[in-house]
């Protein structure tokens, strides 16, 4: 059975860019007959707030999408991101390097993380992270688990737990998680866990040619003007959305793209 899912962070309002992977996501899910979940992932709590939570969900509401299962936060799954970093075992070891001290060191190293640490770090330091041990020459650096400073699980752990959790089969997002990949697919590996199919969409950009993001203050999504965003959405996508489609009601439109969802239209990235 297909599971397909829609992983936003409350740090900000959604964008259209925003709009475009939960529209490719959800139609992609719904053409299969599948099952389409909500996760917040909100592990990062200097950088995100509740009130963006609600306003995400009513967003979504608003566009008309519809989740099979009570939305999970990633804030309240603490004990199951610990269990997993308990299982990586050996893999798994604490770094005391400064982000200054990374950032001189990778610099010579053309490396992100050139492993300073893996074999011991001096005991008078603090230690700042967990990282793990990567044995692939495909992924450039033993990457973060858990920021000890921060007391912040990282990205790539939450998302590889929770997929599982919630028996997620299928991954629709933006390319520029594309790089997430392969890390997520290596943890997977060492813990035993399903492997999953995913698409990466272009990215939405602005008019100045960067991507869209809650960084550089995309708009937020107009609920007002759900059925244009929704059909400007399905273009982007190269859905090819019939004229007029945009004066129909929103259960129209998505009965329209869920019918007629062409995922291969979509430029391939990998
Ligand atoms: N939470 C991530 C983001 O907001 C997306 C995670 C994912 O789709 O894997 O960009
Ligand atoms: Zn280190």
């Amino acid at each position: 059975m297909y599971c397909g899912r829609f992983a936003p962070s409350p740090t900000g309002p959604l964008h259209f860019g925003s709009l475009v992977a939960a529209t490719a996501s959800y139609l992609d899910a719904r053409a299969q007959r599948g099952q389409w979940l909500l996760r917040m992932e909100d592990t990062d709590h200097t950088r995100c707030r509740p009130h963006y939570a609600d306003e995400i969900l009513s967003t979504l509401s608003a566009f008309g999408f519809v989740w099979d299962e009570p939305v999970i936060v990633q804030s309240e799954r603490s004990a199951l991101y610990d269990a997993a970093i308990a299982q990586l075992g050996p893999r798994v070891y604490h770094c005391t390097c400064s982000r200054r001290e990374i950032a001189t060191l990778a610099a010579q190293n053309e490396s992100r993380y050139p492993g300073i640490c893996r074999n011991g770090c001096d005991p008078a330091k603090p230690v700042r992270a967990l990282r793990l041990a990567v044995e692939d020459p495909a992924i450039s650096d033993d990457f973060i688990l858990f920021s000890t400073t921060g007391k912040i699980y990282s990205y790539q752990l939450a998302v590889v737990v929770d997929d599982e959790a919630q028996g997620i089969t299928h991954v629709v997002r933006g390319a520029d998680l594309l790089s997430s990949t392969p890390r997520q697919q290596y943890l997977q590996r060492l813990l035993g866990y399903r492997t999953l199919q995913y698409l990466h969409l272009p990215l939405a950009t602005g008019p100045d040619g960067t991507k869209l993001s809650k960084q550089n203050l995309a708009p937020a999504l107009d609920t007002a003007s759900s059925t244009t965003l929704l059909v400007q959405a399905l273009e982007f996508l190269q859905q090819q959305p019939e004229e007029n489609l945009a004066r129909q009601s929103l259960a129209n439109i998505w009965a329209w793209a869920i019918a007629n969802w062409r995922p291969e239209r979509l430029r391939r990235y990998s």
